[in-house]
């Protein structure tokens, strides 16, 4: 696991096209992400955002250009290779059916007390200096994920979107992903756990290139860049005090 070590993402000259007949919806874009850099990705719907997820992930191979993660070119490395050393949360993340546990550690590397400590450090399990505020991270049931052999229904949907994206978050830390990228829930999550989201990801992630695809400039605010896409271009990449 040593790469990625940096966490860099250099995009150079991007372009893609859902099918080879089919207008491209990135127009050969360029920018570059720095190692442990959190970086807000906004535009309106159908932009390219998604896209650029997707290009990340090899779920869509590129028309043109490439993209570098420290240095080294995506398309040279195996793509479940590539799947496992970099983290993507979905707005609604879909879980295996099973339990907590095989949801963190499909292939049981991990111990049950390294399970726990990273559902603590997302705030799914209380640690003892959470306030109240905090605590309510795990719902109104704050035993559920004491216990690692808690059933996970079909897709996860004994959870909120929100505890689901949390889940996500521990197993990239077990994982210990350099890179994580987001894409933001919809309007239909709380505000308020959207907050506390992203200020566990500010404390917990520090260390991590953080790639936020999200749907109001205020949700990265405190990011250190903006990118802003437009229709399939980059129209802005600056920090949000600059915007
Ligand atoms: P949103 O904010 O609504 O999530 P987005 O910025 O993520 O939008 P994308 O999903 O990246 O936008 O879509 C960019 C463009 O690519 C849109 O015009 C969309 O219609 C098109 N597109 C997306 N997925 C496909 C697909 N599977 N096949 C063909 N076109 C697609
Ligand atoms: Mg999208």
């Amino acid at each position: 696991a040593s790469w990625p070590h940096s966490g860099a993402i250099t995009v150079q000259n991007l372009e893609v096209k859902y099918a080879p007949d089919l207008e491209p919806v990135l127009h050969h874009i360029s920018f570059s992400v720095e190692g442990q850099e959190k970086v807000g990705l906004v535009g309106r719907t159908g932009s390219g955002k998604s896209t650029i997820a997707l290009a990340l992930f090899r779920f869509v191979e590129p028309s043109d250009g490439k993209i570098l993660i420290d240095e080294i070119d995506i398309s040279s490395i195996g793509v479940e290779d590539l799947r496992t050393r970099i983290t993507i949360i979905p707005q609604d993340p879909i879980l295996f059916t099973g339990t907590i546990r095989s949801n963190l550690d499909a292939f049981a590397q991990y111990e049950d007390s390294e399970m726990l400590e990273s559902l603590r450090r997302v705030h799914l399990i209380p640690s003892e200096e959470d306030d109240e505020e905090t605590t309510s991270f795990s719902g109104d049931n704050i035993n559920l994920f004491k216990n690692l052999d808690t059933p996970v229904s079909e897709g996860g949907k004994n959870f909120s979107q929100g505890q689901r994206q949390l889940l996500c978050l521990a197993r990239a830390l077990l994982r210990s992903s350099k890179i994580i990228l987001m894409d933001e829930a919809t309007a239909s999550i709380d505000f308020a756990m959207d907050e506390k989201i992203q200020k566990m990801i500010r404390t917990e992630f520090a260390d991590c290139t953080i790639l936020c695809i999200a749907h109001r400039l205020r949700t990265v605010i405190d990011y250190d860049r903006i990118l802003v896409i437009d229709r399939g271009n980059v129209m802005e990449f600056d920090s949000p005090y600059n915007l």
